[in-house]
């Protein structure tokens, strides 16, 4: 059966049934990432397992991906290498938040749904610097240094603690 990572899951369930996802995604799959990077023809290797913790659904996230970032000074690729795990809690309603602290990075899920490759693309947009360059601008093919442009990444979920602060 091929996992539609697209596809919004029910996060209690997956957390009452401690289940276990492994996949590949593509990076040109990934809608909010892919136009920050120089080339999409690689892919993320991912594995989120749902468990409870204080009776609230959490996942473990890995994420281990070579990313071609595009620099700001040259536009060529600067790679990342991104392995890392953690555990963030899935906010099922925001009206939790006050009474449950727990001391993990919250990801909203609405109404207990979220997409399991919205989960994946969320860890590796933390990962990635806000101005990607080559760290030694000889490294940078053009050598122009006067496009540097500095792109505004869309980070929907940044706000959150913000948001929650206000609740
Ligand atoms: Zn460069």
């Amino acid at each position: 059966m091929p996992a539609d990572w697209s596809r919004p899951v029910d996060v209690e369930r997956l957390a009452d049934a401690g289940e276990c996802r492994e996949n590949d995604l593509s990076l040109a799959s990934l809608p909010r990432l892919a136009p920050d990077l120089a080339l999409t023809d690689g892919t993320v290797h991912a594995r989120i397992g749902f468990a409870r913790e204080r009776k609230q659904p959490v996942a473990d996230i890995e994420v281990r991906a070579r990313l071609p970032l595009r620099c700001q000074r040259c536009l060529q690729p600067v790679w990342l290498d991104v392995d890392q795990q953690s555990r963030v809690w899935l906010v099922t309603d925001l009206a939790k938040v006050d009474r449950d602290e727990m001391g993990l990075e919250p990801i909203l899920a609405p109404e207990g749904h979220i997409a399991l490759r919205d989960l994946i693309e969320e860890e590796l947009l933390l990962a990635v610097p806000l101005v990607p360059r080559h760290e030694d601008e000889s490294d940078c093919t053009t050598g122009s240094a006067e496009s540097e442009e500095e792109e505004v990444v869309q980070r929907p979920f940044a706000g959150l603690g913000e948001l929650l602060k206000r609740q």
